[in-house]
């Protein structure tokens, strides 16, 4: 019930999620969780930054409670509240603490959506101190055993004053992200959609395509996770211009020239079937 619980996620899983790696960002990830350092993943959204920390959380056998962050999101909403049940008032811990005290993975998704004083609460976590200060209880918890600060941000769409405060940044080690490259992000367009290789292929081409415009209408470029979504469109029926419109083209720019051109590009990249 409490607001917290409506933005945080628990996942225990079983199997590993899949996750195709690119680079040595496993490596560093964990050489980094093992010395107790904090985490900070850069990237474009939709690139695998949560499905990375997804597949490192089972990797290591621990608990991952994601957070998706917001700008209405508090100190509170992290950390814990007084509610009332019952005509009593009752601690519930936030995400944060939940980690902190089951010794969890805490994956803090979009962190500069979150106001700054929300993020200062996670100063004494990153840094060697490891403890979490929870003023309204008078009490100072040290992290458990286990316990990891994983944070994501996207450095595109920053202004001046959502940047991340240099003292939190100081504190962790950075693994920066990117979208695949295109022989693998094929492979898992077509794993993840259920889809050919050779229509995956076509959906990734096209969005090579968009990614190399330089246009100021485009909010983003096409993500991986908005590919997926076209190769899905693709498995239920929808042909792949028809996909590529609805899951790519039509989400990205709301600007009619901007939408023009993509509706053109489409026609040059990918064929009718015959
Ligand atoms: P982000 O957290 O960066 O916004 P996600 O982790 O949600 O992005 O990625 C979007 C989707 O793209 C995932 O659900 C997954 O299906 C797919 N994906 C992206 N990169 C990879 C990868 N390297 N391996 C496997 N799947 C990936």
């Amino acid at each position: 019930m409490a607001i917290a619980d409506a933005q945080s996620r628990t996942t225990n899983s079983t199997g590993r999620p899949y996750y195709v790696t690119s680079s040595n960002e496993e490596r560093v990830f964990k050489a980094a969780y093992h010395q107790g350092l904090s985490i900070i993943l850069k990237g474009p959204t939709g690139c695998g930054k949560t499905r990375f920390v997804e597949a490192m959380a089972h990797d290591l056998q621990r608990p991952l409670i994601t957070v998706a962050c917001h700008d209405d999101l508090t100190t509170a909403d992290l950390v814990g509240r007084f509610l009332l049940r019952g005509g009593e008032t009752e601690w519930v811990d936030g995400p944060l603490t939940r980690a902190v005290r089951e010794g969890a993975i805490c994956y803090l998704d979009e962190v500069v959506e979150a106001r700054q004083d929300t993020t200062v609460v996670l100063h004494p976590l990153a840094d060697h101190r490891r403890q979490l200060p929870i003023d309204r209880l008078g009490i100072t918890l040290n992290a458990a055993p286990g316990f990891g600060l994983v944070v994501s941000y996207n450095p595109g769409y920053q202004s001046v004053l959502k940047d991340l405060k240099d003292s939190t940044r100081q504190r962790m080690v950075a693994i920066e992200f990117e979208f695949p490259a295109p022989e693998i992000e094929v492979q898992i367009v077509a794993r993840e959609a259920s889809i050919p290789t050779d229509t995956a292929a076509v959906i990734v081409q096209f969005a090579q395509g968009i990614r190399r415009l330089e246009t100021p209408g485009l909010r983003e470029v096409a993500s991986t996770r908005v590919l997926i979504a076209a190769g899905r469109l693709i498995a239920a029926g929808l042909t792949p211009r028809e996909a590529a419109r609805a899951a790519i083209a039509a989400p990205l720019s709301d600007d009619p020239t901007v939408q023009k051109g993509l509706m053109k590009m489409i026609d040059v990249y990918i064929a009718e079937p015959s």
